[in-house]
């Protein structure tokens, strides 16, 4: 009997339980697929990690004694869809058992179900063993619960794991959360260390790339890639992160700076979404780096890294499998704008997005704060329709996945799925960026202005939106201090304050 077992992009994890025996019986199989290239427009670094990454995943499989066939994207044999290229293979090496391990994305998950449902083969899907939640364990806690809040479930992923508590129930500390405490900005101490490169020459694939006509956004400096593609380098951004920047990791993690990407945050997305690293090694890794270094690193910075990994981005999964496919669609508050064209090209006299956006065009990259605080909040003020807003995000960043991206961007950014993720849209005037960011110092702009030419943008388009949005905030409690200041505001100051911002959503392009 012959099995294929498909691995996924994004399934490079190599303590898989498959891989414990070889097995002659057993062919694996990986491709470079138009399929993925193409479903959304992705950053060149995007494609170009995932590509390298899973070449260096096969040479280790195949270093190890396993069969794999790797179809490179040029492969004349590659029909660039994924079910064409398997039907293709069971044919040509007499398969009788497919095997696959449950894909992330609904997209895929749905492809494959429904080409096991037409194959005779015998078929089996196997967890990632990847997650520290079953796509369905999220919904299982909050069964019966009218609010699906982060923190509860945070708390029992603390306990579940075991992971800084005290004799089973207390939390190390005494406290679960020292988010207040994470809110310093950033004035040009403590020193930033260099970061943690590479200079690994992918001018090979990127050559590949150019030649298929991919679309991409975005630039690379392909013989000098930047991000970790093998286990060995995405390893040593772990230590990296331990060793220089888990010290500040927490101060400084909403804070944000026009020369500075990445300040003190670890850039292990890409490593763990792609399954090179697993969420409870990085977890257990910091825990140990911290209690061996316990005189110089204070526990809230490593409680706040911890409750990202272990509550946030296992708690963004199982909203994902609990509410999908219709979280895809929703758009509670209605909007209908385009993104505007500078999203691509980062020609806008607005400091903090400018910044933003070159950052992410030039290195797939942009931290939490910015991508919410920032871009997100950008489109949100001007009520930009959710798949416009989902479309750039999917594509801009290289650890952008479905299941991570929707439930951040449609979900806590920009409101869409009317609260589930978010109490609250995370919208602000210029004043919260001006606080956490060095962005308004050097801004065209003047951030204390509400009107008038220099006026900040922000500034009006937040109360317009809270005007234009009121409907939908009236039962919310946590908007009622918000929307008492709306209704405070003098009549004539708030239609200086609408025709501005109306202005800025009609004409972009001019601010
Ligand atoms: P650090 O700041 O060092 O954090 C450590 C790790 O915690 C991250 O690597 C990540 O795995 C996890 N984490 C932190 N915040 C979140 C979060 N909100 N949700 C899930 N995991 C989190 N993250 C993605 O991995 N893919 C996405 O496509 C993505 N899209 C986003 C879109 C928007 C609009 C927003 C606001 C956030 C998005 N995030 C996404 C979450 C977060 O911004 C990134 O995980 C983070 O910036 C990655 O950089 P880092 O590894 O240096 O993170
Ligand atoms: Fe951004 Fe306004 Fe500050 Fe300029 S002044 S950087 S537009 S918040």
């Amino acid at each position: 009997a012959k099995t294929l077992r498909l691995i996924l992009g994004d399934q490079l994890n190599q303590k898989h339980s498959w891989y414990d025996q070889v097995d002659d019986d057993v062919l694996y199989f990986m491709a470079e697929m138009r399929q993925e290239t193409d479903y959304v427009t992705h950053h060149i670094q995007k494609i170009l990690g995932f590509f390298s990454a899973m070449r260096n995943f096969s040479q280790w499989l195949e270093d190890r004694g396993h069969s794999v066939i790797y179809y490179k994207l040029d492969h004349p044999d590659n029909t660039q869809d994924l079910t064409k290229n398997l039907n293709q293979l069971f044919k040509a090496h007499h398969i009788d058992r497919f095997e696959y391990q449950l894909p992330d994305e609904y997209r895929l998950d749905e492809q494959l179900k429904n080409f096991c449902n037409d194959i005779s083969l015998q078929t089996q899907a196997v967890d990632t063993e990847h997650f520290l939640t079953s796509r369905t364990d999220l919904a299982d806690f909050f069964e019966g619960k009218k609010t699906l809040t982060m923190e509860y479930f945070y708390r029992h992923m603390r306990k579940k794991y075991n992971i800084m508590m005290v004799n089973d129930k207390d939390p190390e500390g005494g406290k679960w959360n020292f988010d207040h405490s994470n809110r310093k900005k950033w004035k040009g101490e403590p020193e930033i260390p260099p970061e943690r490169g590479f200079r690994t020459d992918l001018s090979e694939i990127h050559k590949m790339v150019k030649d298929a006509g991919i679309k991409t956004i975005g630039s690379v400096d392909a013989e000098n890639f930047n991000w970790p593609t093998s286990r060995p380098d995405a390893l040593s951004v772990l230590n990296y992160f331990c060793s220089n920047l888990l010290k500040h990791f927490g101060d400084y993690q909403d804070a944000m700076d026009p020369d500075q990407a990445y300040l003190f945050h670890s850039r292990l997305s890409f490593a763990m979404n792609s399954k090179m690293l697993h969420p409870l090694e990085v977890i257990e890794k910091v825990i140990s780096h911290w209690r061996e270094h316990k005189e110089e690193i204070d526990i809230s910075q490593v409680e706040g890294f911890v409750r990202q990994i272990l509550g946030w981005r296992e708690y963004m999964r199982g909203i994902y499998w609990m509410k999908m496919p219709g979280y895809r669609r929703s758009n509670k508050l209605d909007n209908q704008n385009e993104l505007p064209e500078f999203y691509w090209t980062a020609k806008t006299k607005m400091n903090c997005l400018h910044h933003a956006i070159k950052q992410s065009l030039e290195h797939a990259y942009a931290h939490h704060i910015q991508r919410l605080m920032i871009t997100g909040n950008y489109a949100l003020l001007t009520q930009t329709h959710p798949d416009e807003v989902d479309a750039w995000y999917l594509g801009i960043y290289i650890d952008a996945l479905e299941w991570v991206e929707i439930t951040n961007t449609r979900g806590m950014s920009q409101f869409a799925d009317g609260g589930i993720v978010a109490t609250k849209p995370y919208v602000s005037s210029g004043s919260y960026i001006n606080k956490m960011s060095n962005y308004c110092s050097s801004c065209h702009y003047s951030v204390s202005k509400k009107t008038g030419e220099k006026a900040c943008p922000f500034n009006s388009l937040y109360w317009n939106f809270l005007l234009e949005k009121k409907e939908h905030f009236e039962n919310n409690q946590r908007m009622n201090m918000m929307m008492g200041m709306l209704e405070k505001k003098d009549p004539d100051e708030l239609e200086q304050l609408v025709k501005r911002a109306q202005e800025i959503i009609k004409n972009p392009q001019n601010f």
